[in-house]
């Protein structure tokens, strides 16, 4: 894969960079090194004042920002001028929390025998991040800001399609305060991600993106004993019970399936929905779904934009067509667009069977899969009925109904008449093949640390 700006909206090449040498990756990891060495001895206080100026940074250029993303990967303007701002977000959330996250936690001494016993949060060194294109400044951030708040260095090997972005993320903590070499962006394709995992000062990884991604460098990160933190994809499902407000139920679905041109992680993927409010319900999704706009993502108004990637689209015009030869049926959209770039519209099928890869596969894009259910317990079946684990809606206004779906939806995150979202407060991450440990609130910044024992006698 060339390390390119590619338009999605045209498929022109607009702008394209050369790889890193292996000894240009080398020097970085050493540049990597000697800052953890000094910023391990700075003060909670000092990388706080550094990490609110990366979020004032982020808050003036936001409008730049965001027409970059958009031009390097097609979700609409307004969505990535809110990517910027959510990543300011966190950058302020972690200056404000991470020393409070990262205390000293006291043990009873006098049981094992101590004077004093406690356990400390230490960070572990330069880690490795592999990053998508679909959030590409807030995938990187999210990783980004509490690693640099635990005293972490970042190696940021982005997605080939957004180097620009990457870019950017690479000189902004340097621009913010940090030393050059805390925050740094390798321009590598990712057969060389090997030669970064192996390297010994290299300390951990982790990665954001598909599943056979997460596979191929848990299985390196495992040969060199390397702690590893994978967040992958995922199939949500988005349970509708008969109690549900359906109005409110099919205008989240619809967000929740087309957020970022349907090329989201927890986006709401399959849609359960019980059989006495099924008709009702897939007629009013329907119509919400034929109603988005789809077009320039730099225009106002715009609410799809073009797939990132020829590749993602035709995934996802692969996996409609098979379901359609299988006898699915399509209720809107289902075409792909016409002309240059890489447009699919908004679609919703419905009919679909085991045999159908939409059944299983993770689809990347504005589509809907409908399934009809019969009982709170059938529709909890087939929510759990996928390799993924990753987020969970669910509509009920039934209390008992309620507190079963938090406890029977096999999930990293379970939203009840809600959508799932990312937020810096909630801890983030996924079970099954949907990957483990967790990013954000006080458990992502703790993944990257060395909880160490003291015991003084
Ligand atoms: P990938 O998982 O291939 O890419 C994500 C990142 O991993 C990129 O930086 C990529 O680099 C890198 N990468 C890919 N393969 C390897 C490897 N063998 N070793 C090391 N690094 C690797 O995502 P795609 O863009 O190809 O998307 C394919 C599918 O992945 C989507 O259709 C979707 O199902 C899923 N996906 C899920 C995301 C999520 O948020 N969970 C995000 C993006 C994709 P490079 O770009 O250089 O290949």
């Amino acid at each position: 894969m060339p390390i390119a700006t590619i338009s999605p909206v045209t498929g022109e090449v607009l702008k394209k960079f050369e790889p890193m040498t292996p000894d240009q990756v080398d020097a970085a990891i050493g540049r990597s090194a000697e800052a953890f060495r000094a910023l391990r001895g700075t003060s909670f206080g000092q990388r706080a004042a550094w990490m609110r100026a990366a979020a004032d940074l982020l808050e003036a250029e936001q409008d730049d920002v965001g027409a970059l993303i958009t031009r390097e990967m097609g979700k609409p303007l307004r969505a990535a001028k809110a990517e910027v701002a959510k990543c300011a977000t966190a950058c302020r959330f972690y200056a404000e929390h991470a020393e409070e996250f990262l205390a000293d936690e006291p043990a009873d001494a006098e049981a094992v025998g101590a004077h004093r016993a406690y356990g400390r949060y230490q960070p572990l060194g330069p880690v490795l991040a592999v990053m998508p294109w679909n959030f590409p400044l807030w995938q990187a951030m999210r990783f980004a800001a509490p690693a640099l708040m635990a005293g972490n260095t970042g190696l940021l090997k982005h997605a080939s399609n957004v180097p620009q972005t990457a870019l950017y993320m690479g000189e902004l903590f340097e621009r913010a305060g940090f030393s050059a070499g805390a925050f740094q962006t390798l321009l590598i394709g990712s057969d060389a991600v090997e030669q970064v995992l192996t390297d010994p000062r290299v300390r951990a990884a982790t990665l954001t993106g598909s599943e056979p991604a997460g596979r191929a460098v848990a299985a390196i990160a495992g040969r060199e004993l390397k702690k590893t933190v994978l967040e992958l994809g995922g199939s949500d499902p988005f349970v509708v019970l008969p109690s549900a407000d359906l109005d409110r139920a099919a205008q989240v679905a619809t967000t929740a399936r087309c957020q970022n041109n349907g090329q989201s992680c927890i986006a709401a993927k399959r849609f359960i929905v019980h059989t006495d409010v099924y008709d009702e319900f897939v007629e009013k999704f329907t119509a919400r779904m034929s109603e988005l706009t789809v077009g320039d993502p730099m225009a106002d108004g715009t609410d799809i934009g073009p797939l990132a990637t020829e590749q993602g689209r035709d995934d996802v015009a692969a996996q409609v067509a098979d379901a359609v030869d299988k006898g699915a049926a399509v209720r809107c959209g289902g075409r792909r667009g016409e002309g240059g770039g890489w447009w699919y519209p908004p679609t919703v099928v419905t009919d679909l069977t085991p045999r159908m890869r939409m059944y299983a596969e993770e689809v990347f894009g504005p589509v809907a899969g409908v399934y009809r259910v019969s009982s709170y317990e059938e529709a909890v079946a087939l929510a759990n009925a996928t390799p993924f684990g990753l987020g969970s809606n669910a509509w009920t206004t039934d209390p008992h109904e309620r507190r079963r779906l938090v406890d029977d939806l096999e999930a990293g995150a379970v939203f009840i008449d809600g959508m799932v979202a990312s937020y810096p407060q909630l801890p983030f991450g996924g079970v099954k093949n949907s990957g483990y440990g967790r990013e954000l609130s006080a458990a992502g910044i703790r993944e990257f640390c060395n909880l160490k024992t003291v015991w003084i006698g």
